[in-house]
Protein backbone atom coordinates (compact mmCIF):
# COMPACT_ATOMS: atom_id res chain seq x y z
CA UNK A 1 0.00 0.00 0.00
CA UNK A 2 1.31 3.52 -1.04
CA UNK A 3 -0.26 5.40 1.35
CA UNK A 4 -0.49 4.38 4.57
CA UNK A 5 -3.82 6.20 5.35
CA UNK A 6 -5.49 4.70 2.49
CA UNK A 7 -7.28 1.21 2.02
CA UNK A 8 -7.93 -1.17 -0.80
CA UNK A 9 -11.56 -2.00 -0.64
CA UNK A 10 -11.85 -4.97 -2.98
CA UNK A 11 -15.47 -4.41 -3.83
CA UNK A 12 -17.68 -7.44 -5.10
CA UNK A 13 -20.62 -6.67 -7.38
CA UNK A 14 -23.79 -7.84 -9.68
CA UNK A 15 -23.63 -11.17 -7.52
CA UNK A 16 -25.32 -12.66 -4.76
CA UNK A 17 -24.89 -14.83 -1.53
CA UNK A 18 -25.31 -18.79 -1.99
CA UNK A 19 -25.06 -21.49 0.91
CA UNK A 20 -24.49 -25.00 0.46
CA UNK A 21 -25.78 -27.97 2.45
CA UNK A 22 -23.25 -28.12 5.19
CA UNK A 23 -23.61 -24.18 5.63
CA UNK A 24 -20.42 -22.65 3.41
CA UNK A 25 -21.40 -19.23 1.86
CA UNK A 26 -20.03 -18.45 -1.17
CA UNK A 27 -20.40 -15.30 -3.44
CA UNK A 28 -21.90 -16.12 -6.98
CA UNK A 29 -21.48 -14.43 -10.10
CA UNK A 30 -20.17 -11.19 -9.35
CA UNK A 31 -17.86 -8.38 -10.85
CA UNK A 32 -14.89 -6.80 -8.36
CA UNK A 33 -13.01 -3.55 -8.16
CA UNK A 34 -10.65 -2.21 -6.00
CA UNK A 35 -10.60 1.12 -4.79
CA UNK A 36 -7.95 2.80 -2.82
CA UNK A 37 -8.75 5.98 -0.65
CA UNK A 38 -9.42 6.79 2.88
CA UNK A 39 -12.15 4.67 4.65
CA UNK A 40 -13.89 7.63 5.36
CA UNK A 41 -14.06 8.64 1.76
CA UNK A 42 -14.96 4.77 0.48
CA UNK A 43 -18.67 5.39 -0.17
CA UNK A 44 -18.23 8.82 -2.01
CA UNK A 45 -15.28 6.69 -4.35
CA UNK A 46 -17.92 3.82 -4.34
CA UNK A 47 -20.82 5.82 -5.86
CA UNK A 48 -18.40 7.52 -8.35
CA UNK A 49 -17.34 3.74 -9.80
CA UNK A 50 -21.13 2.72 -9.54
CA UNK A 51 -23.22 5.16 -10.10
CA UNK A 52 -26.77 4.08 -10.35
CA UNK A 53 -25.37 0.75 -9.37
CA UNK A 54 -25.49 1.39 -5.68
CA UNK A 55 -28.96 2.13 -5.61
CA UNK A 56 -31.14 -0.75 -3.45
CA UNK A 57 -27.75 -2.68 -2.84
CA UNK A 58 -27.50 -4.80 0.53
CA UNK A 59 -23.22 -4.28 1.56
CA UNK A 60 -21.49 -6.50 3.88
CA UNK A 61 -17.59 -6.69 4.58
CA UNK A 62 -15.31 -8.74 5.80
CA UNK A 63 -11.45 -9.15 6.67
CA UNK A 64 -9.54 -10.51 3.29
CA UNK A 65 -8.42 -13.87 5.95
CA UNK A 66 -11.99 -14.22 6.93
CA UNK A 67 -14.24 -16.89 5.50
CA UNK A 68 -17.58 -15.39 3.57
CA UNK A 69 -19.59 -16.53 6.38
CA UNK A 70 -18.07 -14.24 8.88
CA UNK A 71 -18.93 -11.18 6.88
CA UNK A 72 -20.80 -8.25 8.46
CA UNK A 73 -23.54 -6.69 7.56
CA UNK A 74 -22.64 -2.78 6.63
CA UNK A 75 -25.01 -0.10 7.22
CA UNK A 76 -24.23 3.43 6.16
CA UNK A 77 -26.46 5.51 8.92
CA UNK A 78 -24.74 3.49 11.85
CA UNK A 79 -21.75 2.93 13.33
CA UNK A 80 -21.39 -0.70 11.68
CA UNK A 81 -19.31 2.01 8.99
CA UNK A 82 -17.50 3.04 11.72
CA UNK A 83 -16.28 -0.07 12.13
CA UNK A 84 -15.41 -0.94 8.91
CA UNK A 85 -12.98 2.18 8.76
CA UNK A 86 -11.53 0.99 11.92
CA UNK A 87 -10.98 -2.93 10.50
CA UNK A 88 -9.78 -0.87 7.04
CA UNK A 89 -7.23 0.90 8.79
CA UNK A 90 -6.08 -2.67 10.83
CA UNK A 91 -5.73 -4.37 7.45
CA UNK A 92 -5.19 -2.33 4.96
CA UNK A 93 -6.95 -4.37 2.18
CA UNK A 94 -11.29 -4.90 3.08
CA UNK A 95 -13.65 -6.72 1.34
CA UNK A 96 -16.62 -5.75 0.87
CA UNK A 97 -19.94 -6.98 -1.24
CA UNK A 98 -22.84 -5.71 -2.61
CA UNK A 99 -26.22 -7.98 -3.40
CA UNK A 100 -29.36 -6.47 -5.05
CA UNK A 101 -31.84 -8.93 -3.04
CA UNK A 102 -34.40 -8.13 -5.34
CA UNK A 103 -32.71 -9.85 -8.44
CA UNK A 104 -31.69 -12.97 -7.19
CA UNK A 105 -34.03 -15.49 -5.36
CA UNK A 106 -31.12 -17.25 -4.05
CA UNK A 107 -29.94 -14.94 -1.92
CA UNK A 108 -30.08 -16.00 1.56
CA UNK A 109 -31.23 -12.47 2.76
CA UNK A 110 -33.36 -12.04 0.09
CA UNK A 111 -36.66 -11.66 1.09
CA UNK A 112 -36.27 -8.94 3.69
CA UNK A 113 -38.98 -6.46 3.35
CA UNK A 114 -37.71 -3.86 6.52
CA UNK A 115 -34.27 -3.46 8.75
CA UNK A 116 -36.46 -3.86 11.36
CA UNK A 117 -37.25 -7.34 10.11
CA UNK A 118 -34.05 -8.33 9.52
CA UNK A 119 -32.61 -8.08 12.53
CA UNK A 120 -35.19 -9.76 14.45
CA UNK A 121 -35.23 -12.88 11.84
CA UNK A 122 -31.58 -12.77 12.22
CA UNK A 123 -31.93 -13.00 16.16
CA UNK A 124 -33.85 -15.29 15.95
CA UNK A 125 -31.86 -17.62 12.91
CA UNK A 126 -28.42 -17.01 14.69
CA UNK A 127 -30.03 -17.91 18.45
CA UNK A 128 -31.55 -21.52 16.75
CA UNK A 129 -28.70 -21.48 14.43
CA UNK A 130 -31.30 -22.69 11.68
CA UNK A 131 -30.28 -25.10 8.93
CA UNK A 132 -32.06 -23.92 5.89
CA UNK A 133 -31.37 -26.89 3.87
CA UNK A 134 -31.52 -29.22 7.02
CA UNK A 135 -34.07 -32.13 5.91
CA UNK A 136 -36.10 -32.69 8.61
CA UNK A 137 -38.06 -36.09 7.49
CA UNK A 138 -34.79 -37.75 5.77
CA UNK A 139 -32.19 -37.44 8.27
CA UNK A 140 -29.39 -40.71 8.58
CA UNK A 141 -30.90 -42.61 11.53
CA UNK A 142 -28.82 -43.05 14.61
CA UNK A 143 -30.75 -46.73 14.91
CA UNK A 144 -30.82 -49.40 12.58
CA UNK A 145 -34.41 -49.32 11.32
CA UNK A 146 -35.11 -47.08 8.62
CA UNK A 147 -38.56 -47.91 8.65
CA UNK A 148 -38.23 -46.96 12.60
CA UNK A 149 -36.80 -43.80 11.08
CA UNK A 150 -39.01 -42.41 8.92
CA UNK A 151 -41.93 -42.20 11.59
CA UNK A 152 -39.93 -39.86 13.74
CA UNK A 153 -41.49 -36.15 13.83
CA UNK A 154 -38.51 -34.40 13.42
CA UNK A 155 -38.18 -30.68 15.17
CA UNK A 156 -37.84 -28.21 12.40
CA UNK A 157 -35.28 -25.55 14.52
CA UNK A 158 -36.23 -22.26 14.82
CA UNK A 159 -40.08 -22.72 14.07
CA UNK A 160 -40.83 -23.25 17.58
CA UNK A 161 -43.50 -25.78 16.51
CA UNK A 162 -43.57 -28.32 19.48
CA UNK A 163 -45.75 -31.34 19.20
CA UNK A 164 -46.23 -34.73 20.60
CA UNK A 165 -43.45 -37.45 19.98
CA UNK A 166 -41.08 -35.04 18.36
CA UNK A 167 -37.78 -36.02 18.49
CA UNK A 168 -34.47 -33.87 19.37
CA UNK A 169 -30.78 -35.22 18.92
CA UNK A 170 -30.11 -33.42 22.49
CA UNK A 171 -31.70 -31.97 25.00
CA UNK A 172 -30.16 -28.09 24.76
CA UNK A 173 -31.63 -28.67 21.02
CA UNK A 174 -35.13 -28.98 23.18
CA UNK A 175 -34.45 -26.09 25.07
CA UNK A 176 -33.44 -24.05 21.92
CA UNK A 177 -37.08 -25.13 20.96
CA UNK A 178 -38.65 -24.19 23.99
CA UNK A 179 -36.89 -20.74 24.00
CA UNK A 180 -38.44 -20.66 20.02
CA UNK A 181 -41.92 -22.01 20.80
CA UNK A 182 -41.67 -19.17 24.40
CA UNK A 183 -41.15 -15.63 21.93
CA UNK A 184 -43.59 -17.26 18.89
CA UNK A 185 -46.31 -17.68 21.22
CA UNK A 186 -45.49 -14.82 23.60
CA UNK A 187 -46.00 -16.85 26.36
CA UNK A 188 -44.49 -17.70 29.78
CA UNK A 189 -42.93 -20.96 30.66
CA UNK A 190 -40.52 -22.30 32.55
CA UNK A 191 -37.97 -25.56 32.82
CA UNK A 192 -39.35 -27.35 35.65
CA UNK A 193 -36.86 -30.60 35.08
CA UNK A 194 -33.46 -30.80 33.34
CA UNK A 195 -31.44 -33.80 34.22
CA UNK A 196 -29.05 -36.25 31.92
CA UNK A 197 -31.83 -37.52 29.59
CA UNK A 198 -35.19 -35.96 30.62
CA UNK A 199 -36.41 -32.40 30.45
CA UNK A 200 -39.92 -31.10 31.59
CA UNK A 201 -41.47 -27.38 31.27
CA UNK A 202 -44.73 -25.84 32.73
CA UNK A 203 -46.18 -22.69 32.40
CA UNK A 204 -44.16 -19.78 34.20
CA UNK A 205 -47.34 -17.93 35.23
CA UNK A 206 -48.75 -17.90 38.88
CA UNK A 207 -51.65 -18.46 38.23
CA UNK A 208 -52.73 -22.81 38.21
CA UNK A 209 -52.13 -23.90 34.24
CA UNK A 210 -52.29 -27.41 32.69
CA UNK A 211 -50.05 -26.53 30.08
CA UNK A 212 -46.70 -29.30 30.32
CA UNK A 213 -44.45 -30.37 27.89
CA UNK A 214 -41.59 -33.48 28.64
CA UNK A 215 -39.19 -35.11 26.62
CA UNK A 216 -37.37 -38.02 27.30
CA UNK A 217 -34.57 -40.23 26.49
CA UNK A 218 -36.00 -43.17 23.48
CA UNK A 219 -33.44 -45.75 23.63
CA UNK A 220 -34.32 -47.77 20.33
CA UNK A 221 -34.43 -44.60 18.69
CA UNK A 222 -31.58 -42.77 20.36
CA UNK A 223 -33.31 -39.38 20.56
CA UNK A 224 -34.77 -37.32 22.76
CA UNK A 225 -38.49 -37.71 22.37
CA UNK A 226 -41.57 -35.52 23.64
CA UNK A 227 -43.65 -37.75 25.82
CA UNK A 228 -46.09 -35.88 27.13
CA UNK A 229 -47.38 -32.36 25.75
CA UNK A 230 -50.13 -30.41 26.92
CA UNK A 231 -50.49 -27.35 24.85
CA UNK A 232 -53.48 -25.11 26.46
CA UNK A 233 -52.59 -22.30 28.68
CA UNK A 234 -55.88 -21.70 31.02
CA UNK A 235 -53.76 -18.80 32.72
CA UNK A 236 -53.94 -14.86 31.88
CA UNK A 237 -50.44 -14.32 29.77
CA UNK A 238 -48.55 -11.66 32.19
CA UNK A 239 -46.16 -11.24 29.66
CA UNK A 240 -42.82 -12.24 31.36
CA UNK A 241 -41.26 -15.35 30.32
CA UNK A 242 -39.10 -17.34 32.84
CA UNK A 243 -37.32 -19.41 30.28
CA UNK A 244 -35.53 -16.29 28.96
CA UNK A 245 -32.84 -16.07 30.86
CA UNK A 246 -29.32 -14.23 30.68
CA UNK A 247 -27.13 -16.72 28.48
CA UNK A 248 -30.72 -16.89 26.15
CA UNK A 249 -31.27 -13.45 25.93
CA UNK A 250 -27.42 -12.78 25.26
CA UNK A 251 -27.27 -15.06 22.36
CA UNK A 252 -30.67 -13.60 21.03
CA UNK A 253 -28.78 -10.26 20.68
CA UNK A 254 -25.06 -10.84 19.76
CA UNK A 255 -25.12 -10.10 16.17
CA UNK A 256 -26.58 -7.16 16.60
CA UNK A 257 -23.88 -6.16 19.75
CA UNK A 258 -21.34 -7.37 17.50
CA UNK A 259 -22.06 -5.28 14.65
CA UNK A 260 -23.03 -1.94 17.47
CA UNK A 261 -21.10 -2.51 20.62
CA UNK A 262 -23.43 0.61 22.11
CA UNK A 263 -26.26 -1.64 21.50
CA UNK A 264 -27.29 -1.79 25.53
CA UNK A 265 -29.26 -3.21 28.18
CA UNK A 266 -32.35 -0.72 27.73
CA UNK A 267 -32.56 -1.16 24.24
CA UNK A 268 -32.37 -5.21 24.30
CA UNK A 269 -35.09 -5.43 27.12
CA UNK A 270 -37.16 -3.06 24.72
CA UNK A 271 -36.32 -5.01 21.53
CA UNK A 272 -37.86 -7.74 23.28
CA UNK A 273 -40.95 -6.25 24.40
CA UNK A 274 -41.72 -4.71 21.01
CA UNK A 275 -40.96 -7.84 19.14
CA UNK A 276 -42.05 -10.50 21.73
CA UNK A 277 -44.64 -8.64 23.45
CA UNK A 278 -42.79 -10.27 26.61
CA UNK A 279 -41.22 -8.04 29.00
CA UNK A 280 -37.89 -8.85 30.81
CA UNK A 281 -35.92 -7.61 33.82
CA UNK A 282 -32.95 -5.05 32.79
CA UNK A 283 -30.97 -7.01 35.43
CA UNK A 284 -30.72 -10.07 32.85
CA UNK A 285 -30.66 -7.65 29.45
CA UNK A 286 -27.16 -6.25 32.01
CA UNK A 287 -26.36 -9.58 32.40
CA UNK A 288 -26.91 -10.62 28.62
CA UNK A 289 -24.86 -7.57 27.85
CA UNK A 290 -21.92 -8.69 30.17
CA UNK A 291 -22.05 -11.94 28.77
CA UNK A 292 -21.88 -10.85 25.03
CA UNK A 293 -19.12 -8.40 25.68
CA UNK A 294 -16.80 -11.14 26.92
CA UNK A 295 -17.66 -13.29 24.06
CA UNK A 296 -17.02 -10.69 21.39
CA UNK A 297 -13.56 -9.94 23.55
CA UNK A 298 -12.81 -13.60 23.38
CA UNK A 299 -13.56 -13.05 19.43
CA UNK A 300 -11.39 -10.06 19.05
CA UNK A 301 -8.51 -12.43 20.84
CA UNK A 302 -8.83 -14.80 18.41
CA UNK A 303 -8.88 -12.66 15.39
CA UNK A 304 -5.75 -10.73 16.82
CA UNK A 305 -3.75 -14.08 16.81
CA UNK A 306 -5.59 -14.79 13.10
CA UNK A 307 -4.31 -11.45 11.69
CA UNK A 308 -0.37 -12.51 12.99
CA UNK A 309 -1.09 -15.85 11.26
CA UNK A 310 -2.41 -14.11 8.39
CA UNK A 311 1.13 -11.87 8.16
CA UNK A 312 3.06 -15.04 8.14
CA UNK A 313 1.21 -16.13 5.32
CA UNK A 314 1.26 -12.54 3.46
CA UNK A 315 5.24 -12.90 3.98
CA UNK A 316 5.57 -16.34 2.94
CA UNK A 317 3.55 -15.64 -0.14
CA UNK A 318 5.15 -12.04 -1.22
CA UNK A 319 8.70 -12.40 0.54
CA UNK A 320 9.73 -9.21 -1.18
CA UNK A 321 7.06 -7.71 1.01
CA UNK A 322 6.96 -5.63 4.26
CA UNK A 323 4.42 -6.65 6.60
CA UNK A 324 3.50 -4.80 9.91
CA UNK A 325 1.36 -5.42 12.76
CA UNK A 326 1.86 -3.10 15.18
CA UNK A 327 0.69 -3.66 18.66
CA UNK A 328 0.44 -1.54 21.73
CA UNK A 329 0.54 -2.87 26.07
CA UNK A 330 -3.07 -2.08 27.49
CA UNK A 331 -3.36 -0.78 30.68
CA UNK A 332 -3.58 -4.44 32.16
CA UNK A 333 0.17 -5.34 29.95
CA UNK A 334 -1.56 -7.36 27.37
CA UNK A 335 -0.99 -7.06 23.64
CA UNK A 336 -3.51 -4.89 21.81
CA UNK A 337 -4.19 -3.98 18.23
CA UNK A 338 -2.83 -1.06 16.94
CA UNK A 339 -2.41 -1.18 13.38
CA UNK A 340 -1.33 -3.65 10.45
CA UNK A 341 -0.18 -2.61 7.00
CA UNK A 342 1.23 -4.06 4.19
CA UNK A 343 3.81 -2.96 2.10
CA UNK A 344 5.21 -4.46 -1.32
CA UNK A 345 8.67 -3.18 -1.99
CA UNK A 346 9.46 -3.40 -5.98
ZN1 LIG B 1 -50.28 -20.92 31.44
Amino acid sequence: MSNPDHVTFLVYFGGYWVKNHVGDVAYLNGKDIAIECKPEEFFIKLSAELGEGLYGQNMWYKYPFEEHNERKRLRSADLSFKRMCDAGRWTGVMNVFLVNSTEHPNDIESSEPCEEEIRVERNVASFVDEDEDFDYHNTPPNSDGEEEEEHLVRYKRGSGQLEIEQVFDSLEEFREALVAYALKEGCNIKISRWGKDKSAAVCGTKEPCPWYIYCSYEECVGKWKVKTFEDQHSCTNDNYCKILKAPVICKMFLDDIRTDPDYGPKWMQQEIEKNYNLIVSIDKCKNAKKKAVEIIDREHKEQFSRLKDYRLALLQSNPESIVVLDTVLDDDGSEIFHRFYWMVVL
